[in-house]
C-alpha cells in the first residue's frame, strides 16, 4: 500500500506576546514563529481497514486519539468523507512538551502526507482550517518558514525570514504544561482584566532586523512574555540559557511556554562549545538551522 514519510519541523518563537483573553476563553497572542531543522519523521501508510493505528519510538507519547497526529487523521477523514485507513509511525526527535510544537508538527505532517496520498483533494488553506481546530500552532506547521501570527496563533501573516545562523536547542529540567503556563500569566496580569490598556510588545525592531538580514539585530530583538515567570522557577532552563550566552550565543530565549531554550550563534566553534557545556549539565543539545517554507 502507498506510504509517505514527511519531516515534521519544530518551531521556535522569536517573539511571543499574550495580549488578552478572548470571549471564547482562549488567549490572544502576537507571535513570530520560525521553523527549524530539528524534526520528527512521520510515515503515513494507507491500509485496507478503515481507521488508524499508531506507533512511536518514544514511550509516553499517546498512541490513541489523544495523539495530535491521530486527531489529524480523524479530522482529515471527516473533512474529505473518504473511507480511509492508515498506519501512522512517528519517529520523535523533538523534545515533548517543550514549547517546540512537536505534536503540532506531527499533526501537520500527517495532514500533508494524507493529502498527498489522496492526490491533493484539499488546498493548503483547507488543511490549515482543519489544523486550526486541532491546535493553534498546526497551521504554521503546515506552512512553515517564518510567519507573524495573531488570533490564537493560527492566523498567519508573512514575515521576513530569519537570517542564516546556527541554533542550539536545549531542553532540561521539569517540563511545562502550556495551560499551567497561561494560568501563571493570568495570575501576573490579573486575568488580563485591563487588556484594553495593554500595549503589545513592539515587533517593529524584529521586523526591521529580519528584513535587513541582520542576525545580530534579530538576536537583540527576541521577546517572550513567558520567559521571566517560567525561568524564575525553572533553574535548569535558566542555567541552559546563561550557559549559551557565556559560550558566545549572540542571543538566547525560551521558546513558547518553555522550558526549551534556544541560542543563536554565528560561528560553529561557539555553538560546539555551548553543546559541550550543556552536555556536562546532563542535557542533550540539538544543533540546527532556520528552515524555509514546507514543500
Ligand atoms: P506547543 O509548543 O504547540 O505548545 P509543545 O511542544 O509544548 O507544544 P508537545 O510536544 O506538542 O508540546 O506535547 C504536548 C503534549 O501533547 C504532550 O504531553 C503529549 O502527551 C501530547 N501529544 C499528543 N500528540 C503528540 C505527539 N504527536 N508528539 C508529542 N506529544 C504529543
Amino acid at each position: 500500500m502507498a506510504r509517505i514519510t514527511r519531516k515534521a519541523f519544530a518551531k521556535i518563537n522569536l517573539h511571543l506576546d499574550v495580549t488578552g483573553i478572548r470571549t471564547d476563553g482562549f488567549h490572544s497572542v502576537n507571535t513570530v514563529m520560525q521553523s527549524i531543522s530539528l524534526c520528527d519523521e512521520v510515515t503515513v501508510s494507507l491500509s485496507d481497514s478503515e481507521g488508524f493505528t499508531l506507533a512511536c519510538n518514544v514511550a509516553g507519547v499517546p498512541l490513541d486519539e489523544k495523539n495530535l497526529a491521530a486527531r489529524a487523521f480523524i479530522a482529515y477523514k471527516a473533512a474529505t468523507n473518504m473511507p480511509l485507513g492508515a498506519h501512522i509511525s512517528i519517529k520523535k526527535s523533538i523534545p515533548i512538551a517543550a514549547g517546540l510544537a512537536g505534536g503540532s508538527a506531527d499533526a501537520a505532517a500527517t495532514l500533508l502526507a494524507l493529502n498527498e496520498l489522496c492526490n491533493q483533494p484539499l488546498s493548503i488553506s483547507e488543511l490549515c482550517e482543519i489544523g486550526a481546530r486541532l491546535g493553534s500552532d498546526v497551521p504554521f506547521c503546515i506552512v512553515g518558514g517564518s510567519a507573524f501570527a495573531d488570533g490564537k496563533g493560527e492566523v498567519l501573516h508573512p514575515f521576513p525570514s530569519m537570517p542564516e545562523c546556527t541554533i542550539v536547542i536545549a531542553c532540561g529540567g521539569e517540563g511545562v504544561s502550556t495551560p499551567e503556563a497561561y494560568r501563571t500569566l493570568d495570575r501576573i496580569y490579573n486575568n488580563f482584566s485591563s487588556a484594553e490598556d495593554y500595549t503589545p510588545a513592539d515587533i517593529s525592531q524584529l521586523h526591521m532586523a529580519a528584513s535587513a538580514n541582520d542576525i545580530f539585530a534579530v538576536s537583540n530583538s527576541l521577546y517572550n512574555i513567558f520567559e521571566e515567570p517560567i525561568l524564575s522557577v525553572r533553574p535548569v532552563a535558566s542555567k541552559l540559557k546563561s550557559t549559551m550566552l557565556k559560550c558566545g550565543a549572540i542571543g538566547a530565549m525560551m521558546s513558547g511556554s518553555g522550558p526549551s531554550v534556544f541560542g543563536i550563534f554565528t560561528d560553529s566553534a561557539s555553538a560546539m562549545l555551548a553543546c559541550k557545556k550543556i552536555e556536562t549539565l546532563g542535557v542533550t543539545p540539538f544543533v540546527c538551522t532556520p528552515t524555509g517554507k514546507i514543500d
